[in-house]
């Protein structure tokens, strides 16, 4: 699935009915350059999480935790990770098999411990569509979930 936005607003959007829709378990993966727009999509998914704090990128904690919300929501960013080790320091797997919802920023940096079933969410600049135009592609999202966010 493809959805294009043209304001940072509009991908706030998106992400708010994702959240909204989200089940326990669920694990988002999110790649894309820096800047593209990562968190502003994240903050859309925790306020459709009914999560009213501020969420900032966790760049030097690898994980934040949100409990005030519809589900826990553990937003990860492992920009700065050197060593897949500190992903076992955390004890991710905690997060990644329990109940509440990860989405992990720089996803592509920790393939090799990612599990198999994951809804790949990938932001793309287009500079000839406009500086704030992104193309934002989603996989593995079932075809219900997929409805209900276009
Ligand atoms: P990342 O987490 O990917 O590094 P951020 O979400 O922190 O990126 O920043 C994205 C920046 O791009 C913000 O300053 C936001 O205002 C801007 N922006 C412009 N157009 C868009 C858009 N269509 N969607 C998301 N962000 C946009
Ligand atoms: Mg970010």
């Amino acid at each position: 699935m493809v959805i294009e936005t043209r304001t940072p607003e509009e991908t706030f959007a998106l992400g708010e009915r994702i959240g909204r829709n989200a089940r326990p378990g669920q694990i988002y993966t999110l790649v894309g350059d820096l800047g593209v727009g990562k968190t502003v999509f994240t903050q859309g998914v925790a306020a459709g999480l009914d999560i009213h704090e501020p969420i900032s990128s966790p760049t030097f904690t690898i994980i934040q935790e949100y409990e005030s919300g519809r589900l826990p929501f553990y937003h990860f960013d492992v920009y700065r990770i050197g060593d897949i080790e500190e992903m076992e320091e955390i004890g991710y797997d905690d997060y990644f098999f329990g109940e509440g919802i990860c989405l992990i920023e720089w996803a592509n940096l920790i393939e090799e411990i990612l599990p198999e079933n994951l809804i790949k969410v990938r932001i793309e600049k287009d500079l000839q569509q406009g500086f704030d135009y992104r193309r934002i592609t989603i996989e593995g999202m079932d075809g219900e979930e997929g409805a209900d966010i276009k």
